[in-house]
């Protein structure tokens, strides 16, 4: 099963559900910007909208169809988190940064809620649901009771509230879990809405600056600015911002990023529309729900349906077993889907990095960056785009870990395939022994 080539349609749910019809030209001739931003996903299009709002004027071409990428294929959950615990980043790095990261995921959500309230995006049906995260173990149970506990009482955090194995039973329909903690003010959206709306809106709002397969091949430095090469026209500008993410690899613009990014692909399948009796019992409260393992599998349900997501397959290619897997993982948490046929399956690639936290910031005097959203990159791309355009006019937001110099490159590069495989297959050996 081949990945969608760049500029074919990727097709999901989302793209049969989509309210929002868009379009972009291509870049031709020459143009002028005071910041061209390669990559045309949340990231990108975050920035442009703080640009614009800046006064300044912005150019974003993007290779693929917008919403080809990450932005358009994710799972529309919205969340307020980071790979790492905060209790493990106050361990390691003090109290005062935790807090100032714990603000920073919160401000990602208000974030995506201001430019849908903005661009009036009700296509995009953001809802702050809430999620629940469903504990595995008794032991997993107890680690994120904690952590609630240690949020509530350090942060000052009340949007957690634990749930006992009786109520989540009878929230989720699922009997496979011990208890979970329920996260208020987060939510979820329809992703492709989402991206799509936003360029819409832009282009509506300030004309056309968004332009769609036009792959930025080459960037050379001109002057005191830079000059933004594709197939069929140049930008002139003063700044660059790359937001490429987990697709780095598309042209070599983005060589310096890339090596930094391990991309991962994650996969998606949604069920045929469910019996009543199933849609009036599972996921009662239409939340989404994530679950304490590490090789973390997440589900919710979309116009009733059940969408469920989790590791993809390794390598270049889809594969039959991956999404085999995805839907034995599915019927063993909801025994009742066994005989409800999967009506679409998708996949995409996130970006980890090595310290499990996405960056932003300068690569030199020219270049700005947001990327390495760890598969949660919804909300945080939304913000750090906004962020990146502020590095690229001159400032220096807080960012605390997220600064862009904390970005290492990932070591052997040529053999991170082999380091994921390795990595995956030990963390679903934990995952089996409930560690
Ligand atoms: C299957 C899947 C499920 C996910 N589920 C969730 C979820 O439920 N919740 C969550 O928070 N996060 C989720 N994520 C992660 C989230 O989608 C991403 O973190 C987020 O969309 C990243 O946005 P972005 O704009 O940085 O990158 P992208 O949306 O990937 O955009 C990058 C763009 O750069 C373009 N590009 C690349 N090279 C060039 C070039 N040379 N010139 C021009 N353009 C170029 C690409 O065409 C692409 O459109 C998921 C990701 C996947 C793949």
């Amino acid at each position: 099963m081949s990945e969608p080539l760049p500029g074919a349609e990727v097709p999901s749910l989302w793209r049969d559900t989509t309210g929002v019809e868009a379009s972009f030209p291509r870049l031709a001739g020459d143009a002028r910007a005071d910041v061209a931003i390669i990559g045309g996903g949340y990231t990108g299009l975050a920035a442009a909208h703080r640009l614009v709002e800046k006064g300044m004027a912005p150019i974003v071409v993007d290779a693929n169809p917008i919403g080809w990428g990450a932005s358009g294929r994710n799972g529309g959950v919205v969340s307020a988190k980071f790979r790492l615990s905060f209790p493990a980043i106050a361990e390691a790095h003090g109290m005062p940064v935790a807090r100032t990261m714990h603000r920073l995921c919160h401000r990602a959500v208000d974030e995506v809620a201001a430019l849908i309230d903005d661009y009036a995006l009700t296509n995009a049906r953001f809802t702050r649901c809430g999620n629940l995260r469903c504990a595995h173990t008794e032991r997993a149970l107890s680690t994120i009771v904690d952590e609630a506990e240690w949020m509530r009482r350090e942060l000052g955090d009340g949007s957690l509230r634990c749930l006992s194995a009786d109520e989540v039973a009878e929230e989720t329909g699922s009997r496979a879990f011990t208890g979970g903690v329920l996260a208020s003010g987060v939510g979820s959206l329809h992703p492709l809405d989402y991206v799509r709306g936003l360029a819409g809106g832009l282009v509506r709002r300030h004309g056309d600056i968004v332009f769609e397969g036009s792959p930025a091949t080459g960037i050379r430095r001109e002057g005191d600015g830079v000059r933004v090469i594709t197939p069929r026209g140049e930008i002139a500008a003063r700044q660059v911002i790359v937001t490429t993410n987990a697709y780095s690899d598309l042209t070599t613009v983005s060589a310096p990023i890339k090596s930094r990014l391990v991309p991962f692909r994650s996969s998606i399948i949604a069920t045929d529309p469910l019996p009543v009796v199933l849609r009036e019992r599972l996921l009662i409260h239409e939340r989404s729900y994530g679950e304490t393992r590490r090789m973390m599998r997440w589900f919710r349900k979309v116009d009733g349906r059940l969408v469920f997501g989790g590791r993809g397959a390794f390598g270049k290619r889809d594969s039959e077993v991956a999404f085999g897997a995805l839907r034995k993982a599915m019927v063993s948490l909801f025994p009742e889907l066994a005989d409800v046929g999967i009506a679409y399956r998708w996949s995409g690639h996130v970006a980890m990095t090595m310290d499990g936290l996405p960056h932003v910031g300068r690569l030199d005097d020219r270049l700005c960056y947001a990327v390495g959203y760890n598969g949660a990159g919804v909300a945080m791309s939304t913000l750090l785009g906004r962020l990146a355009a502020d590095f690229a006019m001159g400032d220096a937001p807080e960012v605390a870990l997220l600064d862009a110099n904390r970005l290492k490159a990932v070591p052997c590069y040529p053999l991170r395939e082999v380091g994921v495989r390795m990595v995956a297959g030990w963390y679903q050996f934990l995952d089996a022994l409930g560690r």
